[in-house]
């Protein structure tokens, strides 16, 4: 398994169920001493559908014990009016805001914990061979090479494993990158509480760019400024402490005031990038090796309806399913896999970039509306 992120770890956790060895791959140090990279995601917004996959291998109730549940979207119009919007008539369904690096870490425990797998962190893949199943990685003490009859790749959007199955022949890979970038900014505890409401997804629609705001367990607020690459009101233009600073205080008045970090995070927390990746096939068979393309690596989507970790999770389940019915034939089961999961993954693209247009735009003018209709009875 290339990969030992969320989706890497989890696979490993249910092939290890079926009886199978895993090696672990991870260009990263180990996440149990080093501290998270800044900046990439800090929380995100884990649903049913990836609850389902953790509860199927005994893991959501670990995952949903630090987690906040919300359970609708609370918008903040431009002069700091509030308009919550339930997720469901009752209110009684939620997303959870989790934690990426205690997740991954929990995953990653629970997969060292089952017999047969191991994990080799500092390994970044640098080469394969598919027909051979022959990899290459370089490592603090050196280049390594290993072999193995299967190799699943698990190792995000920009895949090392996907471009080496760029062969005439392999996989087609497309990579769609939208003109936006995203930054992570903070809203602190204030006297040791949430300064906003924990049990909502806040969002500050803006027509065309838009922030977000999901809660942490320790009672702080991870922003998310999602910004028009060039052009007026984006990162290219805004591109000084100053200007930010006033562009921000202008437009999202009431966040300002909670942000005594904002220039802080400005300076230090990178522009991310956002990327759909379409591929096909998932896999590929050579003479020796069979190679898959697993969560981000075959399918990576715009954040904007939350489900990428989500989606990747279900496909733990898929391949789970296909391995158990093809007797544990991976070629069969990857070929399988890839026919089932693909559609689900393309449907669930086009959702997400259509998601960022009622996100920034659309909700903002329905909580308008409704406003007004409750307004005038
Ligand atoms: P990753 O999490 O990217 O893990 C890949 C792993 O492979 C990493 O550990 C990496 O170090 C390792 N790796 C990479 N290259 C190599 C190499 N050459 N050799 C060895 N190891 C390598 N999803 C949701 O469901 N809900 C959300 O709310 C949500 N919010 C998001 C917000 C943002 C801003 C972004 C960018 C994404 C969000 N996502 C969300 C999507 C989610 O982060 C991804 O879908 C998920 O992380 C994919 O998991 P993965 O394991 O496939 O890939």
């Amino acid at each position: 398994m290339v990969g030992a992120g969320l989706v890497g770890c989890l696979t490993a956790c249910y092939l290890a169920r079926r009886g199978h060895r895993v090696v672990l791959y991870e260009r990263r140090p180990d996440p149990r001493s080093a501290a998270p990279e800044r900046g990439r995601s800090i929380n995100l917004a884990i649903s049913e559908r990836g609850i389902d996959a953790l509860r199927r291998i005994g893991l959501d109730r670990t995952v949903l014990e630090t987690a906040l549940p919300m359970s609708g979207r609370m918008m903040h119009a431009p002069d700091g009016t509030l308009g919550f919007q339930s997720y469901s008539a009752g209110g009684e369904r939620a997303i959870n805001s989790i934690s990426r690096s205690d997740l991954n870490r929990t995953l990653l425990e629970a997969s060292l914990a089952m017999p047969g797998v191991q994990a080799l962190f500092e390994h970044r893949l640098t080469g394969l061979d598919a027909d051979s199943g022959r990899m290459e990685f370089d490592t603090p003490g050196g280049p390594v090479t290993r072999t193995a009859t299967v190799v699943l790749a698990a190792d995000g959007a920009y895949s090392a494993v996907r471009e080496r199955l760029r062969l005439p022949g392999g996989v087609e890979v497309t990579q769609d990158h939208l003109d936006y970038g995203y930054k992570e900014l903070t809203i602190p505890a204030r006297d040791g509480e949430f300064a906003l409401d924990p049990g909502a997804l806040h969002i500050w629609p803006r027509g065309k760019a838009m922030m977000i705001a999901l809660p942490n367990p320790d009672r702080s607020f991870t922003c998310t400024l999602f910004w028009p690459r060039s052009g007026p009101g984006s990162f290219e233009e805004l591109d000084t402490a100053e200007r930010f600073e006033e562009f921000f205080a202008a437009v999202y008045p009431d966040a300002r005031t909670l942000m005594p970090d904002l220039a802080d995070d400005y300076a230090h927390n990178p522009i991310g990038r956002l990327v759909t990746v379409r591929a096909r096939p998932w896999h590929v068979r050579g003479a020796g090796a069979v190679t898959g393309l697993l969560g981000d690596a075959a399918h990576a989507i715009v954040p904007f309806y939350g489900q990428g970790a989500n989606c990747g999770f279900e496909d733990c389940v898929e391949l789970d399913r296909c391995l158990e019915e093809t007797g544990d034939d991976f070629p069969a089961a990857l070929a399988l896999y890839g026919s089932r999961r693909k559609e689900h993954a393309d449907t669930i693209a086009e959702l997400a970039l259509e998601n960022f247009v009622e996100m920034r735009d659309k909700v903002a003018s329905r909580s308008f509306l409704l406003r007004k209709r409750l307004e005038h009875g």
